[in-house]
């Protein structure tokens, strides 16, 4: 498969006020966008480091994953995000493989990216997430 580099860290936050005086207060980092993402649940928002983002998740519903990820685990890092390019054919390799898929097909996530989880327990426990750019 052909990936570019780590298009994002998702970290699971309780409230993205409060963390935003750690990332932009203190590290400088500037939150370019904020964007509730329906389906899944959560508030996101956005931070340049150079190539790479960091997008904190906050959930909106107790029954949101990322309400259960902080419940058990924490706040803290969630995910690893993985850009690609055709992400169609690096998930049919993924499942070709005998990984675990969460999203067999790809479905539209933050930014208008096309996106899709690996399981973590096909992945070492690192929740992984594949992303494709195709409004580029
Ligand atoms: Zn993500």
């Amino acid at each position: 498969m052909d990936i570019s580099h780590i298009e994002h860290i998702g970290i699971a936050v309780k409230s993205i006020e409060e963390t935003s005086k750690y990332y932009e207060g203190v590290l400088g980092l500037k939150c370019y966008a904020i964007e509730e993402v329906a389906d899944q649940k959560v508030k996101t928002a956005f931070f340049k480091v150079g190539q790479t983002k960091i997008e904190l998740l906050e959930p909106t519903a107790e029954d949101s994953t990322v309400a259960k990820f902080i419940e058990n685990r924490g706040e803290g890092i969630h995910h690893i995000a993985f850009c690609v390019n055709g992400i169609e054919k690096c998930l049919s390799e993924v499942e070709l493989a005998g990984l675990r898929l969460i999203d067999k097909a790809p479905r539209k996530g933050a930014e208008g990216l096309s996106i899709a989880f690996l399981h973590p327990k096909s992945t070492f426990g690192v929740l992984t997430e594949m992303c494709e750019n195709k409004n580029k």
